[in-house]
């Protein structure tokens, strides 16, 4: 436990998405700014932020449970400062307050680099009293504004060392997808400064980073004076030092000519591209507020491979999206047959309050059996997709990025350009390295390999 004038100690335990293990990063990177210890456990923190997701019900139950055990640890160190902080602190708001009496603060997207204030004022007990008197005098605050401009220019992430970084360019959503959280807990989309994260991106190269994912929530929308999407990726793929080049999560309507361009362009650029589509029938699209049409889509996926024909495609789909029939299920497993994307991210809708589709009438609600019968079929489907996509794989020669140790014995994991995951037998002092593998089986998602020493790998596409 610390005493006054001591070093304090912060641990941030993040659930969700690539965007909530940035925003970690952030506040690690605030907290430590301001001269707090990171620590890697809850038992040796004096402040535990616990950074959450909102986008499912079954989410929130995690963190939920987790807070609970929380509470647990802090009955024998009653100093110790549990926040909430992402978008379930901002979507419950003070109710969390009240739910979790031994929450001591919660802080929404927008209120990060108030946080060292806002554990300041709590150690000097400013702040509400607890709505509950029976909990003692302990303070409670929230921080809980979205701000139209905050894209936490000028702060350092606290990033861990290796050669992969995530780089946020954008925050928050223009859009209203109608079964999204997103844009009630993230608020409008703001774009950062690309001078600004020409100068991280060329600061993390010159640390050693080679491997680069650009973050947005439809991170091909960026704007920033002349800058759009495209001539951003352009700059970064140039960067020296930088080796390989990621982004997510694009909107299909984003995806143009020039973007594709740049990435049959750029070699640094790699050959991915996660194009959520959530439904496969232009009814449900409507009803969801997507904004394109089947046929839309898939002209776009034809443009991307008409340029080109080794990018891996992923998507994300939703079942069971309220009104959704048996036939309308049925038009997305045809267009997931006629796609064959490399690997599908697969949900039963998720009702969330606030949404317009919390608000479609109870008669629309699919039942959740046959939610979760369309679940499995939709998952088969992908599975077989993608065994076979990846069957056709096995023989290649690639590169990988040695990421860290596999579970076997002397097995390393690697990621090739296409996003796949190698095994291979491999010294861990490679981590971080690229290497040059061959593909000698798959396992249906994933790949068994075998380094291949007399190729050096370029780093370019062979
Ligand atoms: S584009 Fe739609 S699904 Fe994606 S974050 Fe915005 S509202 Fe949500």
């Amino acid at each position: 436990m610390s005493t006054s004038g001591a070093v304090r100690r912060a641990y941030v335990e993040t659930y969700g998405c690539q965007m909530n293990i940035s925003d970690g990063e952030l506040m690690e990177g605030i907290l430590s700014a301001q001269g707090f210890q990171i620590v890697s456990s809850a038992e040796e923190a004096d402040v535990v932020l616990v950074n959450t997701c909102a986008i499912r019900e079954h989410a929130e139950q995690r963190v939920l449970g987790r807070v609970a055990q929380l509470g647990a640890l802090k009955r024998d160190r009653p100093d110790m400062v549990i926040g909430v902080t992402g978008c379930m602190a901002q979507r419950l708001g003070e109710d969390l307050l009240d739910r979790a009496g031994h929450v001591d603060l919660v802080v929404g997207p927008d209120g990060y680099r108030g946080l060292p204030e806002a554990l300041e004022r709590l150690r000097a007990g400013e702040g509400p009293p607890p709505r509950n008197a029976a909990r003692g005098r302990r303070r409670q605050l929230a921080v809980l504004d979205l701000d139209i401009v905050e894209n936490y220019q000028g702060l350092e992430q606290r990033r861990k060392q290796g050669a992969s970084a995530w780089v946020p360019i954008q925050r928050g959503c223009d859009h209203r997808c109608t079964f999204c959280i997103v844009p009630y807990v993230r608020g409008p989309e703001k774009n950062r400064d690309a001078a600004e994260v020409l100068a991280e991106i060329r600061s993390l190269a010159d640390a050693g980073v080679s491997d680069v994912t650009l973050l947005g929530q439809t991170v091909n929308s960026y704007r920033w004076e002349d800058w759009d999407f495209a001539s951003l990726l352009r700059a970064v793929a140039r960067v020296d030092g930088i080796r390989r080049v990621w982004f997510t999560s694009p909107h299909p309507n984003d995806v143009t000519r020039e973007l594709i361009d740049v990435m049959a362009e750029e070699p640094t650029v790699c050959e991915t591209l996660h194009l959520p589509v959530q439904a496969g029938s232009d009814r449900t699209l409507k009803r969801m507020s997507r904004r394109y049409t089947v046929s839309s889509y898939l002209e776009r996926v034809r443009m991307v491979r008409d340029t080109v024909p080794d990018m891996a495609l992923t998507t994300d789909v939703i079942v069971g999206f309220p009104g959704e029939s048996e036939a309308e299920f049925e038009a997305t497993l045809g267009l997931m047959k006629e796609v064959r994307f490399d690997d599908a991210f697969t949900y039963k809708y998720s009702m969330r309050e606030g949404t317009p589709a919390s608000r479609l009438p109870s008669g629309d609600f699919v039942d959740p059996g046959d939610a979760q019968e369309r679940l499995e079929r939709l998952i088969t489907v992908t599975r077989g997709i993608q065994a076979e996509i990846n069957a056709r794989e096995v023989g290649r020669v690639v590169e990988v990025l040695v990421e860290k140790e596999a579970r076997g014995d002397g097995q390393m994991l690697g990621r090739t350009r296409r996003n796949k995951v190698v095994a291979f037998p491999a010294d861990n002092d490679l981590i971080g390295s690229y290497q040059s593998v061959r593909l000698d089986r798959t396992t249906g998602a994933t790949f068994v390999g075998s380094q291949v020493h007399d190729r050096v790998p370029t780093g370019v596409r062979g």
